[in-house]
């Protein structure tokens, strides 16, 4: 098996588990047919993997491969030892990644892609995966540019986007952990309840817990939001401006970023 392979293994294994796990232990109640969410989150990932492939190819492993083979980034020049330098670029990368959600948020240009993640009107493993192809696109010259400052080796990337693929589906399910063990988590990453504040309807809400993989970044640099205005159960997801699945269908998802909504979700001072 090549990387891509055991990467798709990983990606479906956990997508099957948690889509399981979604049918008997169910968090939060839905409000649209999850068949056809389902069928609009995994066609725009279709695109997305489709988007990638055309421009870039495995972009930011070979991203690493080049910059290695140059000595280009921080840790190509400090040789540290393969272990310590994945521990190390994994929590750099997250916290990368961290800050590039809070500036989707807060420039209303980026958030009128990112709202396409957020309109989902339901919150399960496969919102995870919806993100417009032009999301997508800006991620990966994003990535491609954090790999070239950091210089990570090409295992360091695939364990990150390992990671980061794994978490994202596991923040985004809609699945019931025990409190204790949500609170226990929660100190180290984030869990589905504190990503599902994330995706409240709540402007104030939805600008709070921005990370992806470690909850860290949120509790030191003040996003953090623990407890929602409402019980987990009663939580209003989505966005004010798109509340009907006709909203938000499949071709609306694709021609959101381009029509003239209000975008009163903007961090952003100027947008009100
Ligand atoms: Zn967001
Ligand atoms: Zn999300």
């Amino acid at each position: 098996m090549d990387a891509n392979q055991i990467r798709f293994a990983i990606f479906l294994a956990i997508f099957l588990l948690m889509l399981g796990l979604e049918s008997v232990i169910q968090r939060h109640p839905t409000v649209d047919v999850k068949t056809r969410r389902l069928k609009i989150n995994l066609a725009l990932t279709g695109i997305d993997i489709l988007v990638v492939r055309l421009f870039f190819g495995a972009a930011a492993v070979g991203a690493a491969q080049f910059a290695g083979e140059r000595g280009w980034g921080l840790f190509n020049y400090l040789e540290w030892p393969e272990g310590l330098e994945t521990f190390f670029c994994v929590i750099i990368l997250d916290l990368m990644i961290y800050i590039q959600h809070v500036v989707l948020h807060m420039i209303p240009f980026f958030w009128r892609f990112h709202i396409v993640h957020h309109s989902d009107l339901d919150l399960d493993v496969s919102s995870g995966l919806r993100f417009h192809p032009i999301e997508i696109l800006g991620s990966m010259l994003y990535k491609i540019g954090l790999v070239f400052a950091l210089g990570p080796s090409t295992t360091t990337v695939l364990i990150f986007e390992a990671i980061l693929n794994g978490m994202a589906q596991f923040s985004h399910s809609n699945i019931t952990l025990p409190e204790s063990l949500d609170r226990l988590l929660r100190y180290i990453i984030v869990t589905p309840d504190m990503h599902r504040i994330h995706h409240s309807v709540e402007k104030e809400e939805t600008n709070s817990n921005f990370g992806f993989n470690l909850s860290v970044w949120d509790r030191i640099l003040g996003t953090y939001v623990p407890d929602a205005l409402k019980p987990q159960s009663r939580i209003v997801i989505g966005v004010s401006q798109f509340r009907t699945s006709e909203e938000v269908s499949f071709k609306n998802l694709m021609m959101m970023p381009f029509r003239k909504v209000p975008q009163n979700y903007s961090l952003s001072p100027e947008e009100k």
